[in-house]
């Protein structure tokens, strides 16, 4: 695309609410002063992009998901100082935010007070419509861009940028190390990051899974342990044992019965939403002085850390590389739990419109 004039480019768009993704053209900006012109090579299929494509989720329509974005850049704005064409970037959850207010200040755009934008779905300070990475090219401002350390292959890049850097934060906020016994609970997308990011700290690992169907695939990732939660006896042989566990399931969950196996002091971090209002017992937190919290994505310099570490670490995430027309079945296959463990679209198999 050309970088001086808004372009029309090629994309995959849900045009309604509901409604199965289909191939479309989107504009992107010409790049401004501090803009980067990325060329996309993959993009991850998140579980978000499923959820506000069926739902919507206040996200605005035709809308393009897609914000675990890795590719190449092909031109720089007069005033980016930190890239070149040529250099390997990836694009997360935001493009944007007020770098104002002091969570933006302290590194937290995730927790922007007047809203970070994201990568779609959301309404530029532009006031233009965001697409993410469904498409084969994007226009972001240089604060919001990512350098991939060249180790890591962009295939198995691209979800980093959300999967990946929403378990290192957590993980790293609390302290997985060494000593610390860490309860990585679902092994879907974002689970399978955790147990590498956690054993790659040099925590104990424990997955935490409803059956013991992954098992094998659990202790390749790097898990010293496996429970089935579906099995009673796994929480009263458990009570007690945890520093720290990582939710990744969106399902309902026993608070009571997961509080029951942290230890003293220990803390439960949920990074999935139920549909509905949560309860618990009290009593689950008095006894223990237990913390029931939750965790969004990571910042943009968390991201950045995340990337050097994957990359010191020989880290990326285990993906089904899928082109542009098997968007609408990769849906499905997510949705039956089928994917080990992330579609990633290669995006130079999305056509013209
Ligand atoms: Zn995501
Ligand atoms: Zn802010």
């Amino acid at each position: 695309m050309n970088a001086q004039t808004a372009t029309s480019i090629p994309a995959y768009a849900a045009p309604t609410a509901g409604a199965p993704l289909e191939r479309t053209t989107i504009p992107r900006r010409p790049v401004g002063e501090h803009d980067v012109l990325v060329e996309i090579k993959y993009t991850g299929i998140c579980h978000t992009d499923i959820a506000r494509a069926r739902y919507g989720l206040g996200a605005t329509f035709p809308m393009v998901p897609g914000h675990e974005i890795a590719g190449v850049v092909t031109a720089v704005g007069p005033g980016v100082t930190e890239y070149r064409p040529g250099d390997r970037v990836g694009v997360g959850c935001m493009v944007d935010s007020c770098r104002r207010c002091d969570n933006c200040r302290d590194g937290y755009q995730q927790f922007c007070v007047n809203g970070a934008v994201e990568t779609y779905g959301s309404t530029g300070r532009d006031g233009e419509p965001t697409y993410g990475g469904y498409s084969t090219h994007i226009v972001v401002d240089q604060d919001f861009v990512l350098r991939i350390p060249d180790g890591i292959p962009l295939d198995e890049a691209a979800p980093l940028l959300c999967a990946g850097v929403t378990l290192y934060s957590p993980l790293t906020h609390w302290k997985a190390g060494p000593g610390k016994k860490v309860a990585i609970v679902g092994l879907g997308g974002l689970g399978h990051m955790g147990v590498k990011i956690a054993h790659a700290l040099g925590a104990e690992v424990t997955v935490l899974s409803r059956t013991l169907n992954k098992k094998d695939d659990a202790e390749r990732l790097g898990a010293d342990h496996f429970h089935a939660t579906s099995d009673p006896a796994t929480f009263t042989q458990l009570a007690g044992t945890f520093d720290l566990i990582v939710n990744t399931v969106s399902a309902e969950l026993d608070l009571d019965a997961y509080l029951s196996l942290l230890g003293r002091d220990g803390t439960l971090v949920n990074l999935g939403v139920p549909p509905g209002p949560s309860s618990l017992n009290m009593f689950s937190l008095i006894g223990g002085r237990k913390t029931l919290t939750g965790s969004l994505i990571g910042g943009i310099a968390e991201t950045r850390d995340m990337l050097d570490f994957c990359a010191a670490h020989g880290l990326g995430s285990d993906v089904e590389v899928i082109s542009g027309e098997r968007i609408n079945e990769a849906y499905e296959r997510v949705l039956a739990a089928d994917v080990r463990y992330r579609f990633v679209i290669d995006a130079s198999t999305i056509p013209a419109a």
